[in-house]
């Protein structure tokens, strides 16, 4: 893998060949509760696209640290895009990522609210070049996150500052971590969640969502390893569905 961000022009022009694929990790600056930062969603997205990067061999570019964290703008220290500033973002990242010589980019999305905007871009990709843009969200969360954590979420698919947010956080990034502060909140979510814009802190105190004290690393560790063996498996198989030379594990035995 080679890491964008540190990396000079000659060994990005290296690095480019055919079957070489570009990573994209997208966060926020969004309130986490009292123990997690702000920057939590970008210091996940891009430790698990580091991982993805290394198991697939691919260029890591630089996180976008800003995402559409709208519905938390009642915490203070949350910063928001716009969701038409995403997707023109990502629009134009990868239209660099194509101009470069990278057979497709990854954006392993790291915020819920970043979702939309990613698929209308990576949709706009698609219709003026054919160029293949997947958008990641952390496939296999739900049946990992029930199997490894002792805690249940508060809501379902919900995970905001909560015992899988901060297990990943203890692996990645523990000096960020309050866990002395970590507490459990399970809000009670309005009848029309979902249905109607709304700020969290209406209904959520701490802007935890469920219950970050059971947290460990090495709960963190086995989640990263999981959703790290699935993403393999859905960006293989998106890059054979765009023929393009599917990527190796350094590990594997060439067929
Ligand atoms: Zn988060």
């Amino acid at each position: 893998m080679l890491d964008a961000a540190l990396a000079t022009w000659p060994e990005v022009k290296d690095f480019v060949r055919e079957g070489r694929i570009g990573l994209l990790p997208v966060g926020a600056q969004e309130q986490h509760g009292p123990h997690l930062p702000l920057a939590t969603d970008t210091v996940m997205a891009t430790g698990f696209a580091r991982r993805l990067a290394e198991a697939l061999d691919a260029l890591l570019l630089p996180a976008l640290p800003y995402g559409d964290a709208w519905n938390n703008e009642g915490f203070p220290g949350t910063l928001s895009l716009s969701p038409e500033t995403v997707q023109r973002t990502v629009e134009d990242l990868a239209r660099g990522v194509r101009r470069i010589g990278l057979g497709a980019l990854i954006v392993v999305n790291g915020h819920f609210g970043n979702r939309e905007p990613i698929a209308l871009a990576a949709r706009e990709l698609w219709r003026e070049s054919g160029f293949p843009v997947l958008c990641l969200d952390y496939p296999g969360l739900e049946s990992l996150a029930d199997e490894i954590c002792a805690s249940a979420p508060a809501a379902p698919t919900f995970y905001h500052a909560d015992e899988v947010e901060t297990s990943v956080m203890l692996a990645l990034a523990p000096e960020a971590v309050r866990m002395e502060r970590a507490i459990s909140e399970y809000p009670v979510f309005p009848p029309t969640f979902g249905a109607e814009p709304m700020q969290l802190s209406s209904f959520c105190q701490s802007g935890v969502f469920g219950n970050s004290r059971p947290a460990t690393a090495e709960k963190g560790e086995r989640l990263l390893e999981g959703l790290t063996a699935a993403s393999v498996d859905v960006i293989r198989t998106f890059l054979a569905r765009h023929g393009l030379v599917r990527a190796k594990n350094s590990e594997e035995k060439p067929s």
